[in-house]
């Protein structure tokens, strides 16, 4: 069964590390996930884009695809079903769909639109004991075709969707999607700092969690970061085992080119980061 999201951080948050959200691109994927979160017995959210959404033909086949391997595999830990950076449209959608937890991402409207609208979601997801998590300004990078400047939150602003009553919240604090560039700043504790002054209990969201240095990710945990967001890093390490395997020309010998086969390394690399990045938030053994 799907859990939504709120219990798991609120543990986190008081425990001081932080759940993984890995986001998922297909059955491989979602599969390693799930086996290693159950293998660490560690809490778990799979995290859904609207563009992921749409190439596994729809919310509604995420849905029951994650509802269905979860009881197939015999996961016993909680797994939340995330979607991530959704639009207000998005957000009714998944709700409909079955997730478990939504991700409504209003940054790049004006303050008050986007607290209007997070209102809204807030009253839906409350009614349903859905977690929602709210976006305060834009961070760097590039998902699925949105590109952000790498900005800093404003923590009043934080505040002020923080006082809506969302289960977490996401807020700019130097961070960037993808892979970072190499004259990059590093995250901006000052500004964290103050928006854990002002928001409190509320469980910090940090994006853009691949290739962010350990200590960095160690530091944000300890100033309120209570859930971390993955996605480049395991695409990364797919792709390179994958390669790694064809150029090694295993794919020409015997059945190499079942598709079973084909996808085990990549498939063994996802496992092996989600595991290690366990192992940095602290989430290992907290199920
Ligand atoms: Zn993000």
């Amino acid at each position: 069964m799907l859990v939504s999201a709120k219990e798991m951080l609120t543990k986190a948050k008081e425990g001081k590390y932080a759940v993984g959200q890995f986001n998922i691109n297909n059955l491989e994927w979602t599969k390693a996930i799930l086996l290693t979160a159950q293998e660490q017995n560690s809490p778990v959210i799979l995290g859904v884009s609207e563009g992921a959404g749409k190439y596994m033909c729809g919310f509604k086949t995420v849905a029951a695809m994650v509802s269905a391997m979860v009881d197939s595999l015999g996961i016993t830990v909680p797994v939340a079903l995330h979607l991530d950076h959704g639009s207000y449209e998005g957000a009714k959608a998944c709700i409909e769909a079955g997730f478990s937890s939504i991700m409504f991402d209003g940054s790049h409207y004006p303050i008050e639109e986007n607290v209007a609208k997070t209102k809204e979601l807030v009253a839906i997801c409350d009614s349903k004991g859905l977690s929602l998590e709210a976006e305060v300004g834009a961070i760097g990078g590039e998902e699925d075709g949105v590109v952000g400047g790498g900005e800093v939150a404003d923590p009043k602003e934080c505040k002020m969707i923080a006082d809506l009553g969302v289960t977490m919240l996401a807020a700019g604090i130097g961070n960037i999607h993808g892979v970072y560039p190499e004259n990059w700043a590093g995250l901006r504790f000052d500004t964290l700092d103050a928006i854990q002054q002002l928001t409190g209990k509320m469980p910090l969201v940090l994006h853009g969690g691949t290739g962010i240095p350990a200590d960095m990710i160690k530091k944000a945990i300890s100033l309120g970061v209570s859930k971390i967001n993955v996605n480049t890093e395991c695409q990364l390490a797919f792709a390179a085992a994958t390669r790694q395997y064809i150029e090694a020309g295993k794919d020409r010998q015997g059945k190499g080119f079942d598709p079973r086969k084909l996808l085990a390394p990549g498939f063994e690399a996802i496992k092996e980061t989600v595991k290690e990045k366990m192992e940095l938030f602290g989430s290992v053994n907290k199920a």
